[in-house]
């Protein structure tokens, strides 16, 4: 096996990095406080990222995106996250879920996100059905030429930027193995459309600033033109997203994970106690130790798994192993980090608090672990269960 990053990656690894430290960073600690990102800063780091080169690079170059391989992005996605998504969002990765648009959807949808004209959202997630997403109450019905949607969405990210939604809705029903299940349409839903309307969510403990929106449909008409991909066919156009999503999100706490440690090395290094520095202690050595040995082997997965998903070979298993086990070795990192730091580590003056918040909804979006642990599973077992 070949493990070495290919010229061209290298190089993009050292411009992202470079980018992050001198176009993002400066900003993360005002939008923690103020929870909040003025339209003003959203717009310069926008135009900066298109600038750069790196906007939209998840998406296919013959619609304009950077036409990256998975492992490059995954490499950018490590990156980017050394600082918080309320920051990093604005590098923007439209939903690849986009690419299901066609005929005028394209000019409409697709394109303007890659140009950065226009910002999408993905509503899924209601107050009934979070993890259990098939349980979904949202409702479109053929009405003529229209679907008409009722229901709402909750934990909705973004939405307040957004200057539209892919929202997800029932649209029929059909038995399998015994159980009823929905079939559900994906819809393109504009901002404006009469029927929706959009309201700030609770204030989240995790990246200050990137705000969830809950959205309410009440006889929302929504033209058929607006369906993305096919009626009844809103899974097989999410799914193939979602678990190419899930690795990103791998590489995502790698790069936090990554950034835990630095702190906490050169804190280890300053810090005196008892006349030397805290990390002359085995107490605190053997705990950088470990965080270091964990985050090598949360990346070593997660840039396997990105190449897997290269080479057409990745399982949805291998996806949410990666997922899983970077995740919760982020959470154990941050958490060590506070540790190392102290009582600093609980204040708001030093970025390891922030870390420790910002790790915490890895382990529940796109996936708690215990659904990552359902799916690993039930592939491991699948083969042997009659
Ligand atoms: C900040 C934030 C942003 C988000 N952004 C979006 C977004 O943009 N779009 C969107 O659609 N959604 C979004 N979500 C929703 C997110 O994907 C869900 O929160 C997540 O899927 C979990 O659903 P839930 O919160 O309803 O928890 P629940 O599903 O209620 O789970 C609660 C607990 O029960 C466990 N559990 C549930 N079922 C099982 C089971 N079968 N076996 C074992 N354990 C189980 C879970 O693992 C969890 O520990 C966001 C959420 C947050 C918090």
């Amino acid at each position: 096996m070949n493990f070495q990053l290919t010229q061209e990656q290298e190089m993009l690894v050292e411009s992202v990095r470079s980018f992050v430290a001198k176009e993002l960073l400066p900003h993360e600690e005002a939008v923690d406080r103020a929870d909040e990102v003025s339209p003003e800063l959203a717009a310069e780091i926008r135009g900066k990222a298109i600038a750069a080169g790196f906007y939209a690079f998840n998406m296919p170059e013959e619609v304009g995106g950077g036409g990256l391989d998975y492992l490059s992005q995954a490499l950018i996605e490590r990156e980017l996250s050394k600082v918080s998504w309320a920051v990093h969002v604005f590098v923007a990765r439209p939903s690849k879920i986009l690419m299901a648009c066609k005929g005028q959807q394209i000019e409409d949808y697709l394109l303007p996100c890659v140009q950065g004209e226009k910002v999408d959202c993905f509503a899924l997630t209601e107050p009934g059905a979070g993890s259990d997403a098939n349980a979904i109450k949202t409702r479109a019905v053929r009405d003529g030429d229209d679907f008409i949607l009722n229901g709402s969405k909750h934990f909705i990210s973004h939405a307040g930027h957004a200057d539209f939604a892919i929202v997800f809705a029932v649209t029929d029903s059909y038995e399998h193995n015994g159980r009823k299940r929905n079939a559900v349409t994906s819809f393109l839903v504009d901002r404006n459309t009469p029927g929706m309307t959009i309201r700030r969510g609770p204030k989240c403990v995790s990246n200050r600033g990137y705000h969830t929106f809950e959205m309410f449909f009440d006889d929302c008409r929504v033209p058929a033109s607006k369906v993305l991909g096919e009626v009844d066919k809103g899974w097989e156009v999410a799914n193939a997203w979602l678990t190419a999503g899930r690795v990103m999100v791998a590489a995502n706490c790698v790069g936090q994970a990554q950034r835990a440690l630095d702190v906490s090395l050169q804190w280890a290094a300053d810090r005196k106690q008892f006349g030397q520095a805290i990390g002359s202690y085995q107490g605190v050595s053997f705990k950088l130790a470990d965080m270091a040995t964990q985050i090598r082997a949360a990346e070593l997965l997660t840039l396997h798994t990105a190449w897997k998903m290269d080479q057409g070979s990745m399982t949805d298993g291998e996806a949410g192993m990666a997922k899983l086990f970077a995740s919760e070795v982020l959470g154990k990192v941050a958490d060590e980090a506070v540790q190392i730091f102290g009582g600093m580590g609980l204040m708001d003056e030093g970025p390891v608090e922030r870390i420790w918040r910002n790790a915490r909804i890895e382990r529940i979006w796109e996936g708690t672990s215990e659904i990552q642990r359902h799916i690993i599973s039930r592939e491991l077992l699948r083969p042997l269960l009659r």
